[in-house]
Parts: C-alpha cells; structure tokens; sequence
C-alpha cells in the first residue's frame, strides 16, 4: 500500500467550543468546519495544521466509540489517520497478512471520505485510521 501523509489526528472532547478556542484562539490555528459524521456518531471539527489537521471529536449518541473512550480515559488522543491512495487495496493488504482489523471493510467517513480502522492490538497501540480522501 501506498501512504502519502498523515491526514489527522483525532481527539475526543466533551465539547467543541472550548477545544475550538484553544486551538483557533490560543494557537492561532485555523477553523475549518464541522459536520456530523451519522456512522460513527460523532460531530468532528477540523483545524488545519500545515498539511495535515486535527479532527476534535464529540460524541453525538451515548452508544458512540467516542462517548464510550471518554467515559474510560477522558478527554485526549484517540486515533491517528494515515491517508492511503487506494483504501480498498490497503484493507485488503493488511487483511491478507493476517492484521487485526476494527473495520473489514472501508466505511463512509468526514467530506464524503472512505476509512478503515485498524485494532490498536495490531498497531502497538495506536487506534489508526486509514483514509482515502474524496478529492
Ligand atoms: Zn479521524
């Protein structure tokens, strides 16, 4: 497989406005918009960084990965995202090599993206993300 970047890093809060002061105000990062992304049940906030970003994440249900990892750890790291060229090439890679996957197969993520996750058994660690962007 081909990674060309790391795309992101996530992290999970238990409210936007505050991180987005921080970040935009106190670091001088700039804003770069929301959505809600309905399959993983979080509201994300982009705040771009060079070539790459920070994605905040908010829990939108209580059942949500999200709200689950900041019930047990709290707010902070959650996941690093690699952009990959071809993501269905890179799952499948990966799955013929036996690494242990969260998601089998690519499901649908930010800006009209595809994402995989990988387990962080299989990464040393690290909940990795990868993403093959829709532009
Ligand atoms: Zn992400």
């Amino acid at each position: 497989m081909k990674i060309k970047r790391i795309a992101h890093l996530g992290i999970a809060v238990k409210d936007l406005d505050p991180a987005k002061l921080f970040y935009g105000k106190n670091l001088g990062l700039e804003l770069k918009g929301e959505e809600v992304v309905e399959t993983q049940k979080v509201k994300v906030s982009f705040i771009k960084v060079g070539e790459s970003f920070l994605e905040l994440l908010l829990p939108t249900a209580p059942d949500s990965a999200v709200a689950k990892f900041l019930e047990n750890k709290g707010e902070g790291f959650h996941h690093l995202a690699l952009e990959v060229e071809d993501i269905e090439a890179a799952v499948a890679e990966l799955k013929a090599a036996g690494v242990r996957l969260i998601d089998e197969k690519p499901r649908e993520g930010a800006h009209g993206s595809k994402v995989a996750f990988i387990h962080p058994k299989a990464t040393f660690g690290l909940l990795v993300e990868l993403v093959q962007s829709s532009h």
